[in-house]
């Protein structure tokens, strides 16, 4: 296994930091699903109709007493998935499967295989709500057999919890006074349970692989949500004293205020990644961010069935722009296609989206859905009246040429928005001082940079262990592109998840990049790291990590370097 560094130090990936030493509890397992066959006798199925709907009424009214006595976001899922057990469709599809002999147990497995399918072949947002659905089946399912409903344990001291993967519902109902800690078998850094627990702020590993099973309940475990590792044989001390000083570290996020530099004063701009209004908006009154350093246009237009017009398109913008009146907003332009399909501007049936016609390529057919887009950028920058201290910057995702960097550039400049381009397809960054001549600045994509150069899809939970931004070849990549835009004057910013990482964070400073977008709860951690070391700091644990031979050495290279330089 990749993932695993030692027999008692176990790697997944890492998705929220913070060091947490406790007992491991794992999560009550799922029902043993029931096959086909059992036929239920027809003087039977009444009272089998009866008893299944005082099942699914005794679960949905549980998840919404969890709900009332939850706050916010938590409430909201637990709301929403015992609204899913009253589904009055798939309540049907039950009930027919029981009238048609089947029993209880089956004919909720039954149903609900047929609608994950039907949610699977719609994909996108539809896609993601299969995990409720199995999760809804096997708690009706435990009920109807009277065992333990599965999800999170009961518990009355702190742990850190373990499953394979956490279903939307036992996340959103964690307390996180008693669960410091979340590590998944199964889940990617784009997973629900990665989301939730950015949200809780909770320590969290994902895609640690089948070697987390060598964790047993009660055992002592070590995790270290920055290094994505669970050792089980910690040395107590040493492992309280880790934990003292990750908590100490978050005490002086809770206190940074920014702007962004490190002790010695080498300024970094922090920007926030949003993808509507309501994002800018939290980023502008809940986070440091200065500016946005990528407002990912193509989801405003998910779920869009035709193309917007320039004065509709003009006013999305404008509801993310004026939450930044007076400082530097990055739009970039359409990224539609793979994983992001919108349906005014993807291509059909591709055998490989995430090598196909995306991003700025789906504009070589279609230069005006592209120009339409830019003139609706330029029409919201104008009614606002954003000028010199309010830039709005414009750039395209998966350029790959220096042409197309040109031509992008061109089009910009006719109407005025000054032109940049993503760096995340590999060829951008080796032809980078082809590129940048015709660029004002570039912004490094480091989620399909690191998928391009290691050639593994970034949705996999299998390759998670690839697709890691601290991998150094990707590292090279950017090393080589901020040379090449120190010597050309061209501004270059990270805006890919890496830019999230506070060790990383120092990495890319001592790089040269001169800006990070990263989503705006992230802002903080950042600004707190590099605040507590200098730019020297920065530049040995830049050089630490481009020597490393793979991830898990950078990191561990990096933290040796700037924990020396704090001794
Ligand atoms: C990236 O690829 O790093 C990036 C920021 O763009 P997206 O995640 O939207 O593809
Ligand atoms: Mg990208």
């Amino acid at each position: 296994m990749n993932n695993v560094t030692s027999d008692t130090t176990i790697k997944g990936t890492a998705v929220v930091s913070g060091v947490r030493y406790a007992k491991a509890v794992w999560i009550s397992p799922r029902p043993e699903l029931p096959q086909a066959g059992e036929v239920i006798d027809e003087s039977q199925r009444e009272a089998e109709l009866e008893r299944f709907t005082t099942a699914a009424e005794a679960v949905a009214d549980r998840l919404e007493k969890r709900s009332a006595s939850a706050e916010g976001a938590a409430a909201e899922v637990l709301k929403a998935t015992a609204g899913m057990v009253r589904d009055r469709g798939w309540l049907k599809a039950v009930k027919k499967g029981i009238q048609g002999g089947h029993p209880a147990d089956y004919a909720v497995v039954a149903a609900t295989t047929k609608f994950v399918t039907m949610f699977e072949a719609a994909g996108g947002v539809m896609a993601e709500r299969t995990t409720d659905l199995r999760d809804i089946r096997d708690r009706v399912i435990a009920e109807l057999r009277g065992e333990q409903e599965p999800g999170l344990p009961t518990v009355d001291e702190q742990v850190v919890l373990f499953a394979d993967d956490l279903s939307p519902a036992d996340t959103a109902a964690l307390d996180t006074d008693l669960f410091v800690g979340l590590v998944t078998e199964l889940g990617g850094p784009t997973s629900h349970t990665a989301i939730i627990a950015r949200q809780l702020n909770v320590p969290c590993i994902v895609a640690v692989g089948e070697k987390l099973h060598n964790v047993k309940v009660g055992d002592m475990v070590l995790v270290d949500g920055a290094l994505g590792t669970v050792t089980l044989d910690a040395d107590p001390e040493t492992a309280v004293a880790a934990e003292q000083e990750s908590k100490m570290l978050a005490e002086r996020i809770a206190q940074w205020t920014g702007p962004a530099e490190t002790k010695d004063g080498h300024r970094v701009q922090l920007l926030a990644n949003v993808q509507d209004g309501n994002a800018a908006r939290i980023a502008a009154t809940q986070s440091q961010a200065e500016g946005i350093g990528l407002f990912r246009t193509e989801m405003c237009f998910l779920t869009a069935t035709e193309e917007p017009s320039v004065e509709e398109q003009a006013a999305v913008y404008k509801k993310v722009l004026e939450q930044f009146p007076h400082s530097k907003v990055v739009v970039r332009s359409l990224d539609a296609g793979s994983d992001k399909p919108v349906a005014f501007a993807s291509m059909a049936d591709e055998m490989n989206p995430a090598l196909g016609v995306r991003g700025l390529r789906v504009a070589r057919a279609n230069e005006a859905l592209l120009t339409r887009q830019l003139d609706a950028i330029a029409l919201a920058a104008k009614e606002l009246g954003r000028g010199e201290d309010a830039p709005t910057w414009v750039m395209a995702p998966m350029v790959a040429t220096a042409r197309e960097a040109k031509w992008f550039a061109g089009l910009c400049e006719e109407r005025g928005l000054i032109a940049g381009a993503m760096i995340e397809v590999p060829a951008a960054s080796l032809m980078a001082d082809k590129l940048m001549p015709y660029l004002h600045f570039v912004s490094i994509g480091t989620n399909d940079l690191t998928q391009y150069t290691m050639a593994a899809d970034r949705m996999s939970p299998q390759l998670a262990y690839l697709t890691d931004p601290w991998q150094p070849a990707v590292l090279r990549l950017i090393a080589h592109t901020c040379k090449e835009g120190e010597r050309t004057n061209t501004a270059v910013g990270v805006c890919g998840e890496a830019a999230a990482d506070p060790l990383l964070a120092c990495v890319l400073a001592g790089l040269g990049v001169n800006s990070l977008s990263s989503a705006s709860t992230a802002i903080a951690g950042v600004g707190a790291q590099l605040s507590a070391v200098d730019f020297e700091t920065c530049k040995r644990a830049a050089e630490a990590a481009l020597d490393a031979e793979g991830a898990t050495e950078a990191r561990a290279a990096v933290r040796e370097v700037i924990m020396k330089a704090n001794a």
